[in-house]
């Protein structure tokens, strides 16, 4: 059992906290605003696990929690020669033991589900209700499986034949898929669940569990090329995974032995639905409300997983206060520019990779192309997910624990209570 030496600040208003493992925002009433962990450590001090455990003590951690889960960063074989960039680095996370990354469920989303379950306090009895479009639920349903943690996960059901085919779901997990539902759909739902008593809300990019288990993407790169990079490219939904990187920067700047410059975050959307793109370009304060045509949009780009319409662009500690901090951009990719970018990497490097991580690669593309990165800079792509080609599919028959119509949302309280 560990003692919580970390505490939870408010990017708002600066109130400090005790971690209860669960907590989610400021207790004060104001404008939105994240929490972050502050660590009573400021060096960069790994144990000896190969795993995320590694980084541990930049971790919240609220009891010991087994993991082989691990990222593997290594300099690029040829994608940087053909892109021009000389020290181009790649973050892999995914299935690919061979390089050394062992992400079974082949997306970064389970360095999440690791650290949200290990923040939890050690007598924590109520069940996490977590709300995902595909990638979030089969990390939280794996892991929750493995180490026989309560979890009720709320999907679309056009999610669960791929979660299905990845992992086997133990009997602490109960899935909830909705039968032509949205991820938005699958969001309130879970808010229902969570209000009930004996559940609590995982929170998602609010969870400050979420930001510090991909934060260990950047600890990891960093140990490994011995500084910061210059430049991190990542593709966004709801950018807290550039949230993550750029913490967890925030962190080694206050060490003083990697640099102290934070990297420019270089991020990529999937056009037409862009809204944090939109939002940066514009120079707006705020996230625009979606327009009508929002969810048409949002219907036509490639990488689903990218399609949040509620990122925390405009909250304290949010995306552009992170873009603004380290001098970034933004970019929109088309679907055709993605497909050819994971093609691309395959052939030159070698695997696979998911929709999102050929934003990215795109996304770096472009950059290059258009001078924004200098030859001579360390660059640090984060492949957020691939390998999957390579996962033995399951194949034992599986089923969600229920299906409910989209039609009867409207009565979630009578549903809710037969689930
Ligand atoms: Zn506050």
């Amino acid at each position: 059992m560990f003692g919580r030496e970390y505490r939870l600040r408010c990017c708002g208003c600066g109130a400090l906290f005790d971690d209860d493992g669960v907590r989610l925002d400021c207790a004060l009433p104001h404008a939105p605003a994240l929490l972050r962990t502050v660590y009573p450590s400021l060096r960069l001090d790994p144990g000896d696990e190969r795993s995320m455990a590694r980084y541990g003590r930049w971790l919240p951690r609220g009891r010991a929690l087994a993991t082989t889960a691990r990222t593997a960063v290594f300099p690029s074989a040829y994608l940087g020669r053909q892109l021009g960039l000389r020290r181009l680095w790649i973050a892999f996370n995914g299935w690919w033991p061979e390089r050394g990354a062992t992400l079974a469920t082949a997306t970064f989303k389970e360095l999440e589900a690791v650290a949200v379950f290990g923040r939890l306090a050690p007598g924590e009895r109520r069940t996490l209700v977590v709300a995902s479009a595909g990638n979030t639920a089969a990390a939280f349903a794996a892991i929750a499986t493995e180490n026989e943690l309560p979890v009720l996960i709320v999907i679309p059901l056009d999610a669960w034949d791929p979660l299905a085919a990845l992992v086997r779901v133990g009997p602490s997990v109960r899935v909830v898929a909705i039968e032509d539902g949205t991820y938005e759909d699958a969001m309130a739902l879970a808010r229902t669940f969570a209000a009930r008593e004996g559940y609590i809300a995982e929170g998602g990019f609010r969870n400050v569990a979420r930001r510090d288990g991909m934060g260990t993407i950047v600890l990891g790169a960093v140990e490994t090329i011995g500084a910061l990079p210059d430049v991190y490219v990542q593709a966004v939904g709801s950018g807290a995974g550039a949230l993550a990187a750029h913490e967890a920067a925030l962190r080694l700047i206050s060490d003083g032995r990697f640099g102290t410059r934070l990297p420019r975050l270089v991020l990529g959307q999937n056009a037409p639905f862009t809204p944090i793109h939109d939002a940066w370009t514009r120079g707006a304060a705020i996230l625009e409300e979606p327009d009508h045509d929002a969810p048409e949009r949002l219907s036509r780009i490639a990488a689903t997983v990218l399609g949040n319409p509620s990122p925390p662009y405009a909250a304290s500690g949010g995306v552009r206060d992170a873009l603004a901090a380290s001098g970034g951009s933004t970019y929109a990719i088309t679907n055709d520019e993605m497909a050819a970018a994971m093609l691309a990497f395959a052939e030159l490097e070698g695997i696979d990779v998911e929709p999102a991580a050929g934003i990215a690669i795109a996304t770096l593309a472009r950059a290059a192309r258009e001078g924004c990165v200098d030859p001579d800079e360390i660059v640090l792509l984060n492949i957020t997910g691939g390998g999957r080609a390579r996962r033995r599919p399951v194949t034992q028959p599986q089923a969600p624990a229920h299906v409910v119509r989209r039609a009867d949302l409207g009565r979630t309280a009578d549903l809710v209570g037969t689930i």
